[in-house]
């Protein structure tokens, strides 16, 4: 039985009528930029997360890229963010102009650890960026704690966490802005590259919006260096028809959990992902530690399972951050946890029959 990580395929001919609908409407439009979907879609978003704005980007590098610069960094600034993260977290804090600074991860939740925050701080630190990893919340309580006593800012890293929640509110509500990403392998994926911001502050939303559209306030009214960064209307009409399942994958990506959580307990030395009190994960991805990661990856490939290993290298051991960031402190959990980490297929449409498959192979592999 083949069990890919995940079927976008098999979505697609699910929803190809609907999704078919929508694209026709905006070619018959032809209003490919910022056409009435864009406008309906961050309307939409701010609903989904009782926030007064969304505004669409062109990628969730530039959503984070955006909020960062609407931040005003100063060469010199530090930024504060985990190495066991996507690029994109690290990259955009260097091109807003300041210092990434790393501290080490929680290796139960993947998640930057809240108590390493301190040791980390200098008069440079400027905020903190904590990720949302595999649609986890952060452990945001005492984040916002440590922020608000040093009066520091927190963005949030939402790219792999749409619909995710802490404490019963959703992620991209608690700082001073969310980043979300379209990225087709997202909880919620276009047809392509799309990002979003989420932000209470409407000042801050119109100068992501603004730098989006060449930094100007108007076509010949430019106040700022911008980008041209915005989300199609393709796009936009895309994520509409998806957004309205959106609930219902994640919570089969969470029953799918339960599955794996129930029946992978106790196999060989498995550590299976936690999900703490008061924490809604939606499983972006369901992510196993073992001593023989190589080879069970190996063995499940031969056996047509789909894995991957997010992420096989922390970022300050890449050479682009050895030569710019700054280490705080140990980071060896984070450097342990690329060594072990191996992503199951946890496609919201996966049925019972092929999860039953991976974890027998699974168990095969452990005897
Ligand atoms: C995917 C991702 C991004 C970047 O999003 P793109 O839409 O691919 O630009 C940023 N941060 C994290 C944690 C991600 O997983």
């Amino acid at each position: 039985m083949e069990t890919p990580l995940l079927n976008l395929k098999r979505q697609y001919q699910q929803l190809r009528p609907e999704l078919e609908k929508a694209l026709a409407a905006v070619f018959e439009s032809q209003r490919f930029i910022r056409g009435p979907e864009l406008k309906e879609l961050e309307s939409a978003v701010a609903d989904y997360h009782g926030i007064a704005h969304a505004v669409g980007v062109a990628s969730g590098t530039d959503a984070l890229l955006l909020l960062l610069e609407a931040l005003d960094l100063k060469p010199g600034d530090e930024v504060i963010t985990t190495p066991f993260t996507f690029v994109a977290t690290a990259e955009t804090i260097l091109r807003a102009g300041a210092t990434p600074v790393f501290v080490d991860i929680d290796p139960a939740t993947f998640n930057l650890d809240p108590n390493r925050l301190e040791a980390a701080r200098t008069e440079k630190t400027r905020g903190v960026v904590p990720v949302h990893l595999f649609g986890l919340a952060a452990d945001l309580d005492p984040i916002l704690a440590w922020a608000e006593k040093n009066r520091l800012w927190v963005m949030e890293d939402c790219a792999q966490a749409f619909g995710a929640a802490y404490r019963g509110r959703k992620v991209g509500t608690f700082g001073v802005g969310g980043a979300f990403s379209f990225f087709p392998s997202k909880n919620l994926g276009g047809f392509g590259d799309g990002g979003l911001v989420t932000t209470a502050d409407s000042r801050r939303a119109e100068t992501v919006r603004i730098l989006s559209e060449h930094g100007g306030r108007d076509k010949y009214n430019v106040v700022m260096l911008g980008h041209n960064s915005r989300l199609d209307t393709l796009q936009a009409a895309v994520l509409l028809v998806k957004l309205r399942y959106l609930d219902e994958w994640n919570r089969n990506r969470r029953r799918l959990a339960a599955g794996y959580n129930r029946r992978l307990a106790g196999v060989g030395d498995l550590r299976l992902p936690a999900e703490p009190e008061g924490s809604y994960h939606t499983y972006n991805q369901y992510t196993v530690r073992t001593g023989q990661r190589d080879r069970l990856q190996k063995f499940l490939a031969e056996r047509k399972v789909g894995t991957a290993i997010y992420y096989p290298f922390a970022l300050h051991q890449q050479e682009l951050f050895r030569k710019t960031a700054r280490i705080a402190g140990s980071l060896e959990q984070s450097e342990a946890t690329s060594r072990e980490v191996l992503s199951l297929p946890i496609d919201p449409l996966l049925t019972e029959a092929e999860q039953d498959y991976v974890i027998e192979q699974v168990k095969e592999f452990f005897g």
